[in-house]
């Protein structure tokens, strides 16, 4: 559930950033994108966006950013470094601008009207991306720059950068015939308006196709106080005032997976999370899905790659598919008889309890639950009272500041999209600034699930001088309810403290040229987020913040404990249903064209008997509802948290052999060559420099109870 949209790739490949000469002259000068926002911080001007201003911006985004393009290929000069790659690094600021305010809040808050506006402006950011990456006088000039990247006295930077856009080129289709070009535009027009049809439906099925209404209090046994509160809630907002509504939503959802004795209804709830997308009305995803693998093996094959998991992987860690495959298939191997035996225990609890029946998928949560208090005597709605949303953001505040020495201080003067919504100034050590951080905590209709930090600024260099940057999580968390306020699962927990790494990442980046600053490859993204988890569930971590929301008592060390003790509980099958999706996606993308799937359920199905999945557990996403891959730009790319995971469990374990897990020394590494320059070189180069040698996989092993 957790997806980072960081930095944000505005138009394909070419991350965009600013331009100096901002003319606005003809302009309409109310259109608050149109110049440098006039706010503290210039964090976007929310109070006067208006939808009206969107699709003006982006006409006139582009039309700028097209001519500064013009002048680039027209320029009278030779070919350089100056003219050519720095005037494209720095080009298409309204666009810029405009971009990181739409796609942020199409995610995070949109409506009918939005989803109209992106529809109608994704046809012409599609072409115009095709235009530029498909320039051939453009590609000609950067290709002379690149030929000549060696004897034009440039440093390591500018060479770096000169090659990471030639290569963006070719990717795009720069070397292809004209035939093969327009081939390729089309194909990428087609798959943007598919990827968007992917995102509405989804959204559809779990918004207005799908609600668990329950008139008998009965119906609620098993579940929490706090649980059936919400429910309550939820009703007054569906038009069912007085009854219970469980939704789709994961905060809803998963308790009543986890904690409803009703068997039935559990199968109810979790058939309408399973099915989303495929239940053959008109927001089904089957033939998107259909269309979109077939597009993409087609556009790997114009491109010269065998399959689209070729073209994608070939600029990871990774290199190949083959490499992918391998590694997940060894630690799918270390993990299912994991998941086996937990099966068998909590099959004997469901026969003791005079259950005449099979487990099924929709019992897994519920025989887990009963399966860890068995086992660790842990209940998680034990944890919560310790869990408030504000004591555990206040955690990771303080473990970044035991680190790298920055603080954070609410403002409350800046503009803001919608309610609920905090702000902070982020400072160095020495008190100057570094940056801005939104959190935006809260379900709400027009929110997509999950969790995921974006931004609406990245940190650059302009006329000489640091952009610093502008950070955004969204989450989707437990809400206040009643008088309580908002307490967190440790699920929850772990999730604040991730997209609170990616934060970090986008906060500390360092670098003159947008095309590298912040850059890393798809399966290194991952490792400064995930490391961060590491931190919340440390005993010394949680005395620092877990405390009680009443009381103000210090989470008591038979709680910690438990946590620490059950920290290996379940861990089979998280490895297990997440390794699933990993090669359903991979499946999917190593498909060669003509890609034709005939039945999407089909292809699953056999895509899960190939590696011998238990019919017990189904993948974390099935193909109608897989957003990373299907409209997250995760494509080929599910993989990468896992591949992360075996980075930062070794990262941590750096730190705890130190026997100090705030060792200032290699928080000082991990920041500089894993966060602030790790746009500089290749992944695993970067990784090398902080940590001195390989990355191991027995760490992960070790902290999953898979060794
Ligand atoms: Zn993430």
């Amino acid at each position: 559930m957790k997806r980072v949209l960081f930095p944000i790739i505005a138009l394909g490949m070419f991350a965009i950033a600013g331009c100096n000469n901002n003319k606005t002259a003809d302009m309409d000068t109310s259109n608050p994108f149109f110049t440098a926002y006039n706010t503290p911080f210039q964090v976007p001007a929310f109070d006067q966006i208006e939808n009206a201003h969107y699709v003006p911006a982006f006409e006139e985004g582009i039309r700028q950013h097209s001519e500064e393009i013009a002048a680039i290929v027209d320029n009278a000069e030779a070919p350089n470094f100056e003219n050519t790659i720095l005037a494209f690094d720095k080009s298409g600021k309204v666009l810029t601008r405009v971009s990181y305010v739409f796609y942020n809040l199409n995610g995070a808050n949109t409506n009918d009207e939005m989803q109209e506006i992106a529809r109608k402006i994704s046809p012409l950011t599609s072409k115009h991306s095709d235009d530029i990456s498909l320039n051939p006088k453009l590609f000609e000039r950067i290709k002379a720059v690149y030929d000549n990247r060696m004897e034009a006295g440039l440093d390591d930077q500018q060479i770096r950068v000169v090659e990471k856009y030639y290569k963006d080129f070719e990717r795009q289709g720069a070397n292809l015939a004209t035939e093969e070009q327009n081939k390729l535009r089309d194909i990428n027009g087609e798959l943007a308006m598919l990827q968007i049809q992917f995102g509405e439906n989804q959204l559809a099925e779990v918004n207005k196709n799908f609600k668990l209404v329950i008139d008998n209090e009965a119906d609620l046994a098993g579940l929490s106080e706090g649980d059936i509160v919400a429910a309550a809630e939820t009703a007054k907002t569906t038009g069912d005032d007085g009854k219970w509504v469980f939704t789709l939503a994961k905060p809803s959802l998963i308790p009543f997976l986890q904690y409803a004795e009703n068997r039935e209804l559990r199968e109810k709830i979790y058939r309408g999370y399973f099915m989303r997308g495929n239940n053959d009305n008109a927001n089904d995803n089957k033939q998107v899905v259909k269309d979109i693998v077939r597009l993409r093996a087609e556009k790997a094959q114009i491109l010269g790659f065998d399959n689209y998991a070729a073209y994608v992987i070939d600029e990871n860690m990774a290199k190949t598919p083959e490499n992918v495959n391998k590694f997940l298939i060894d630690l799918f191997d270390a993990a299912l008889p994991v998941t086996k035996s937990d099966l068998v225990e909590m099959q004997k609890i469901a026969d003791a309890e005079g259950g005449n029946f099979n487990l099924q998928s929709w019992d897994w949560w519920y025989y887990a639950e009963k399966l860890r208090k068995e086992k660790y005597d842990l209940d998680e709605n034990e944890l919560r009272p310790y869990l408030k949303l504000e004591n555990v953001r206040d955690g990771m505040f303080s473990v970044a500041n035991k680190l790298y020495g920055i603080t954070f201080d609410k403002v409350t003067n800046l503009p803001i999209y919608e309610k609920d919504i905090e702000t902070f100034e982020v400072k160095e050590a020495d008190g100057s600034h570094l940056g801005i951080l939104y959190l935006d905590y809260f379900p709400r209709a027009g929110k997509s699930g999950g969790a995921w930090c974006t931004g609406f600024q990245s940190a650059g260099w302009e006329n000489g001088k640091k952009v610093d940057p502008i950070v955004s999580i969204v989450t989707n968390f437990t809400p206040p309810a009643g008088d309580k306020p908002a307490l967190l699962s440790w699920d929850e927990t772990t999730t604040l403290f991730h997209e609170f790494g990616h934060g970090l990442h986008g906060l500390f980046t360092e670098g003159k040229y947008s095309r590298t600053a912040g850059e890393v490859p798809r399966d290194f993204v991952e490792l400064p987020s995930q490391v961060m988890e590491n931190w919340a569930g440390e005993p010394e971590v949680l005395r620092m913040y877990a405390k009680h929301y009443q009381t103000g008592e210090v989470i008591p060390d038979v709680l910690i404990d438990k946590l620490t003790n059950s920290s290996h509980f379940n861990q089979g099958f998280t490895t297990v249903e997440y390794i699933a999706a990993s090669i359903l996606d991979l499946d999917y993308h190593e498909l060669e064209a003509p890609a034709e799937v005939n039945d999407i359920n089909a292809f699953e199905a056999e895509a899960m008997a190939k590696i011998g999945l238990i019919p017990e557990i189904i993948p974390r996403y099935r193909s109608t509802y897989f957003s990373h891959i299907f409209d997250g730009g995760y494509a080929a790319g599910y993989y990468v948290y896992l591949w992360a995971a075996v980075l930062d469990s070794d990262a941590f374990d750096y730190f705890k052999q130190s026997g100090d897990i705030f060792n200032p020394e290699i928080a000082a590494k991990f920041r500089k060559y894993c966060l602030a320059e790790n746009g500089n070189d290749d992944g695993m180069v970067q990784y090398k420099k902080f940590r001195g040698q390989d990355p191991s996989m027995q760490p992960l092993l070790k902290k999953r109870g898979l060794n």
